[in-house]
């Protein structure tokens, strides 16, 4: 018979640490202990964590282990943001996205390789999808964040404040992986981060935004892209199953179930031609009369195999000014990290497509697919780890 598949200490949730330790009638404190370890000084070896007792380091090796994905390759952007590739345990690659500004660095992180949900101006949607990915590949992302720009060094501050869940992947779909993650990220003997800088971006996944109140208070970010059920079915097909009607009222609902003032950000990715007419932000204005929220245009970053178009920085403007003087704050998201092949909806990293999705286009599209964007005008670094 084979072994036993060790734990993996580096996903566990400070409440399944904590169980652990009580199984091994042991206090339920060692869990805060391990996490700091793990989260804070980056330790990736159980006999490296002195204020633990050897017997019981013996005995966490015997059952478990510190496994964090691997980190194949990073880019550096002229813009100073950083986009690393990472393997996972199926074998595909994601990738992971570093965005400094000032006062703030944001960590853009992946929840699946590929997507199953195949919006028609996703890149991640057009590879299918692979896997979802571990509780421990989500969270190996922070940490291999703060490995890379700090390396754990307690006397620097920590460069990640903001995480958002905008990598690839839809974070509903990988619901229990993505809450441990999360409350991680969150936990004061991890990251520490505050509720109101973690965001769960989704395409409107409506029983788990319903279900997502029992497990965390993190902040939320709805991709809508379109007005009405009609424009919104042909660009992104969840609409079909999950009308806009019914989405804006789970979002409610959540919303309520915060008790503090904070609003969800409506992403809004603007193409030509498609969802950009005046006429579309009139009626989104209208739409999101009853719903308190930001908005947050994200003109369309191009991919290769997209026959979508940006539109011009003029009809950005005046879509941005109908939805301003109905009284929405709105936010333009400007592209970074482009160069990189690193703005929103052009991570692609490297799946083995399980729908053949990719296929059907590699068939349609032979040469495309063979340049992704992350080859694309790479300004730096392929380091070895
Ligand atoms: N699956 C989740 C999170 C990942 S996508 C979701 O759909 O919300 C993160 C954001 O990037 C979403 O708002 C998505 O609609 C947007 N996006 C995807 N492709 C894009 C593209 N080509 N240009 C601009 N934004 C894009
Ligand atoms: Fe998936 Fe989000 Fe891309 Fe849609 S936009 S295909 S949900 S990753």
């Amino acid at each position: 018979m084979g072994e036993l598949k060790k734990i993996n200490l580096a996903g566990l949730s400070r409440h399944k640490l904590r169980a652990m330790f009580e199984k091994l009638d042991e206090k339920p404190f060692r869990a805060d202990q391990v996490m700091k370890w793990i989260h804070q000084r980056g330790a990736t070896e159980i006999n490296s964590m002195t204020d633990i007792s050897k017997s019981l380091r013996g005995r966490l090796i015997e059952i478990s282990e510190i496994l964090l994905p691997r980190i194949l390759t990073s880019f550096s952007s002229s813009d100073g943001s950083h986009k690393w590739i990472v393997q996972v345990e199926s074998g595909s690659k994601v990738e992971m996205v570093y965005i400094p500004e000032s006062g703030r660095g944001t960590l853009c992180i992946s929840s699946q390789a590929g997507c199953s949900l195949d919006c028609s101006f996703c890149a991640t949607g057009k590879q299918g999808f692979n896997s979802n990915l571990s509780a421990a590949e989500i969270i190996g992302q922070l940490w291999w964040a703060n490995k890379k720009l700090t390396g754990f060094n307690e006397m620097k501050e920590r460069p990640v404040s903001n995480v958002v869940m905008m990598g690839m992947g839809e974070p509903l779909l990988n619901f229990d992986n993505v809450m441990d993650a999360i409350s991680i990220m969150m936990e004061d003997c991890a990251y520490g981060l505050s509720k109101r800088k973690v965001t769960i971006s989704t395409s409107g996944v409506v029983p788990a935004i319903e279900k997502m109140r029992g497990f965390t208070d993190a902040s939320l970010a709805i991709s809508l892209h379109a007005p009405n059920d009609e424009l919104r079915s042909q660009i992104m097909p969840i609409n079909k199953k999950y009308p806009i009607e019914q989405l804006l009222r789970s979002v409610k609902d959540y919303m309520a179930s915060l008790n503090d003032k904070r609003v969800p950000v409506i992403e809004y990715t603007l193409i030509k031609g498609v969802n950009d007419h005046r006429q579309h932000a009139r009626d989104l204005a209208e739409l999101l009369k009853s719903l308190p929220c930001k908005i947050n245009l994200i003109p369309f970053n191009t991919f290769s195999l997209s026959n979508y178009e940006r539109p011009s920085n003029s009809s950005v403007s005046n879509f941005r000014k109908i939805l301003k003087d109905a009284g929405y704050t709105v936010t333009v998201r400007t592209t970074r990290a482009d160069d990189i092949g690193a703005a929103c909806g052009q991570l692609v990293g490297d799946v083995a497509d399980q729908t053949s999705r990719s296929t059907r286009y590699k068939k349609r599209f032979p040469r495309e697919i063979q340049s992704s964007n992350i080859d694309r005008n790479l300004v730096a670094l392929a380091e070895k780890m």
